[in-house]
């Protein structure tokens, strides 16, 4: 078992699967951080919809989920990052 990267606590991987379920199958291995630090908002991915997932302690909320963020990456070679960036062009 790995400690969470946030806060060193070893991680729950029951509970934090659990919570993870709306990224579309994505596990605690995608992690490393305990359910205590991990934040999922459902509904609020700009590409599918789906639940986004907000490391707690950031303000902002992402509008991509890593789904998406990892899609975006393989079909254009660039990073979005987590949020949409209206700031450029
Ligand atoms: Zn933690
Ligand atoms: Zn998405």
């Amino acid at each position: 078992m790995k400690p969470c990267q946030h806060c060193q606590a070893v991680i729950d991987e029951y509970i934090l699967d659990k919570q993870l379920e709306p990224l579309r199958g994505l596990t605690v291995d995608d992690f490393n951080i305990c359910a205590d630090c991990t934040t999922i908002v459902s509904d609020s991915c700009v590409g599918c919809s789906g639940a986004v997932y907000v490391p707690r302690g950031d303000t902002a909320t992402p509008d991509y989920c890593p789904a998406c963020r990892a899609d975006h990456i393989e079909r254009t070679g660039q990073d979005p990052g987590w949020n949409l960036d209206t700031a450029s062009t």
